[in-house]
């Protein structure tokens, strides 16, 4: 019989990768220590043998060649009715084959870590098992990036390699020492340069709320600093989600709090006031993830900025009620955008949420009770 395909996977991709071939290249962080993080908490990190992720490929390639030969790759809105998959493997390659099998993702948190020898070679071995993946991403810290070659990011770019994810979020100095960050803003700026001129494309995930209303003023102003002089493809929010299991809990909780966590109405007036901020770069803004409270803010710099602004206007300017009945709506999972609050049935239902929310929690005490509707996704 022959042995299984078994594939290492990590925890955790970005949503811009839910169809994406899944490589496993390092253990877990080797920072680990940003106090609002919880993903590899307690894991060690560790980088894996060249010749381990090697048979991980190539197990891969098997069962992609098994699927396709099947004949049975299934619509991607279809995978879900699938109930012949036989392992997680399985579903992994079958999973980036109904996406249309062209990208892949290298986990875990900072792949670039390892020896520019090693990574070049699993790269060239990648491509050379999956000729047609035309995408390969991943995370990478921007302290790592700051110090590798520009010869040596120009080969990952040869080899493949096409996206950086850098978790920058913020470029306020007080506040990346605050939440441990490991990177100051001139460590974003650098690796985050070296990437663009390496020929890259970089991604970077900024976290509106973060400063709380203390470091407000200065996270918007120094990311957008940060943001200008980087320039990058893409800018993702991660609105800042908190739980009492977080080091940065105690930051805006309890007798030593030390920053007043933002409402989610002043939240979006800080977005707005960052998307205000953004000067003469080409960026795609993108707000992709359930914690971000207007899931449809997306839009190209600097031509949608108007659009981006008028959007979040859409929500400020409402009535506090119809803010508080959006803001319901949407941590229900029942609406994504402003305009959504003109679907009826999503109106009605939305109406309904809030209803429960102000007999729990009562008026007064209304946005802890969505505060807590929106930890239910974290
Ligand atoms: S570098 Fe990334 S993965 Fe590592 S602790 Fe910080 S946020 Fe988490």
């Amino acid at each position: 019989m022959d042995e299984p395909d078994t594939i290492e996977a990590g925890p955790i991709r970005p949503p811009s990768e839910a169809g994406s071939y899944l490589l496993r290249l390092t253990r877990n962080c080797p920072w680990n220590r940003c106090s609002f993080c919880r993903t590899y908490k307690n894991e060690k990190f560790s980088l894996r043998e060249p010749e381990e992720i090697e048979r991980d490929i190539d197990a891969m390639a098997k069962i992609r060649a098994r699927l396709l030969a099947s004949g049975t790759i299934p619509d991607w809105r279809e995978l879900r009715l699938r109930d012949d998959v036989s392992s997680q493997e399985e579903w992994m390659v079958l999973n980036a084959l109904a996406a249309g099998g062209h990208t892949a993702f290298l986990q875990d948190a900072d792949s670039l870590v390892m020896k520019p020898d090693n990574l070049r070679r699993i790269l060239a071995h990648f491509k050379k098992r999956f000729p047609e993946v035309i995408r390969i991403t991943t995370y990478a810290r921007s302290r790592t990036l700051a110090r590798l070659s520009p010869e040596d990011l120009r080969t990952y770019r040869e080899l493949g390699l096409t996206r950086v994810h850098i978790g920058m979020e913020t470029g306020h100095d007080p506040l990346l020492e605050l939440i441990k960050k490991g990177a100051t803003a001139e460590f974003h700026i650098r690796g985050g340069r070296n990437a663009v001129d390496a020929g890259l494309e970089v991604s970077e995930y900024v976290m509106p709320g973060l400063g709380g209303r203390e470091m407000s003023e200065g996270h918007v102003l120094d990311t957008a600093r940060v943001l200008n002089t980087v320039a990058p493809h893409f800018i993702r929010l991660r609105t800042l989600s908190l739980g009492p299991s977080l080091p940065l809990w105690e930051t805006f909780n309890g007798p030593d709090a030390r920053l007043a966590p933002l409402t989610e109405v002043q939240v979006v007036g800080e977005i707005r006031r960052l998307i205000e901020a953004l000067e003469g770069i080409r960026s795609r803004l993108v707000s992709d993830h359930i914690m971000n409270l207007l899931g449809d803010l997306e839009g190209q710099l600097p031509g949608e900025k108007q659009r981006l602004l008028d959007m979040c206007d859409a929500f400020l300017e409402l009535p506090p009620e119809e803010q508080r009945l959006f803001q319901a709506g949407r941590r229900a999972g029942l609406l994504t955008g402003v305009q959504d609050l003109e679907d009826l049935g999503a109106r009605a239902r939305s109406e309904s949420v809030l209803a429960k929310l102000v007999r729990a929690y009562g008026p007064g005490r209304l946005e802890e009770g969505i505060q807590e509707l929106k930890a239910r996704f974290v």
